[in-house]
């Protein structure tokens, strides 16, 4: 099972895309025009087959199914007037080409994580998830009724994306080492995956810090390439297979708190779409969103189990200390970022502002909820 995510992943298989679908869809809207039907009524009925690329393994659990979720409700939503084919990384584009493909127009679609494009859009980084900052619960709350969303949108549009939320993993874990990190001198020298602005903390940290997609992980642990990975949590890095490469399995995972997935439409095939698959394109995206954090809720721990008692994982809390520096740098890291990118600037006020309003609630909701279960 292991073996296979990682195969699938490596493997690059060069599929040449036959370009029928749109003939099809032609055929369809010329059928309906030499019927009489007015434009509109055409374009009702006209089928529109797109293609969705993704940064992540074919069917990898939860990441890779949300997109296949995703795909399978729109089909029947729309009574296969859009069809949705998912890729896997690798087999049309690179998991790391996933947004150019998209802006570009090779495919209609993509899903992935907005923090790997930071490169282009320095803003994007908090659309996934910024250090010490939202949990899941909060970041929906942001995206869909904070503002977070049109910024995201603002920030995309000079690519020609629409973007929209395609999934929550909820608080990640700290990352898997080789070394118990008992003081912040222990990062320093560390070579480690973490993108997002939690790799320029490992960075400021001493440590250096490397962007390389899901399924090139386990052989860069393996072969020394890096000396230490973060990814998702128990119930993806248990299917990676990380525990038989590396020893201590560390938590919280401050730099990924509550950190959204994307799913990116191009601009000009989202506008060519009728209104009411727009419709049924948004109700997949929000249920596909939902549906992610619902699955790695009931799963997480099962497969912490799994690694713990079966695989003999050391389980590891980050010291306090630690955490304090970690969230110190993470402050310069957002200060220097804002400083240089005033989108970036914008996009943080927004999220900072919401951040302290919901933080200020849920101490007295979610935080004295948990105190109380705990109390016997
Ligand atoms: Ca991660």
């Amino acid at each position: 099972m292991i073996k296979k995510w990682r195969v699938a992943a490596i493997t690059v298989l060069l599929i040449t895309a036959c370009g029928d679908n749109s003939v099809e869809g032609q055929q369809a809207l010329s059928q309906q025009e030499v019927a009489g039907g007015s434009g509109d009524t055409s374009l009702e009925q006209k089928q529109f087959k797109w293609k969705m690329v993704t940064t992540w393994p074919k069917n990898f659990p939860g990441l890779g199914t949300a997109a296949e979720h995703f795909s399978e409700q729109v089909e029947r939503m729309s009574k296969g007037r859009l069809i949705v084919k998912v890729f896997g990384a690798g087999q049309l584009v690179p998991a790391l080409e996933v947004f150019d493909a998209v802006s570009q127009g090779t495919v209609e679609m993509g899903h992935g994580a907005a923090y790997y494009w930071k490169g282009k859009v320095p803003s994007s980084v908090f659309f996934t998830s910024a250090p010490f900052g939202l949990n899941a619960q909060e970041m929906n709350g942001w995206l869909h009724y904070g503002g977070g969303l049109e910024l995201w949108r603002e920030a995309y549009a000079p690519f020609n994306l629409r973007p929209f939320a395609g999934g929550n993993t909820g608080v990640q874990m700290a990352g898997w080492f080789n070394r118990e990190i008992n003081s912040l001198d222990d990062i320093k020298g560390l070579k480690m995956r973490i993108p997002g602005l939690g790799g320029e903390v490992i960075i400021r940290a001493g440590g250096e810090s490397v962007t390389i997609p899901g399924g090139e992980l386990y052989t860069a642990l393996q072969t020394g390439v890096i000396d230490a990975t973060e990814w998702v949590g128990p119930y993806n890095d248990l299917a990676f297979g990380f525990h038989q490469i590396a020893k201590y399995y560390y938590y919280p995972g401050w730099q990924e708190t509550g950190p959204a997935l994307e799913l990116i439409i191009n601009q000009t095939a989202w506008d060519s779409l009728p209104d009411d698959l727009q419709a049924i394109v948004e109700a997949a995206a929000r249920a596909s969103n939902q549906d992610m954090l619902d699955e790695y809720t009931a799963r997480n721990n099962a497969a912490l189990v799994t690694l713990v008692e079966e695989h003999d994982v050391q389980l590891r809390v980050l010291p306090d200390d630690v955490l304090i520096e970690l969230h110190r740098l993470s402050d310069q890291v957002l200060a220097d970022l804002i400083a240089k990118d005033p989108m970036a600037k914008r996009v943080y006020a927004s999220q900072k502002a919401f951040q302290d309003q919901v933080s200020d609630y849920h101490k007295i909701s979610e935080e004295a909820y948990y105190r109380a279960r705990r109390l016997r």
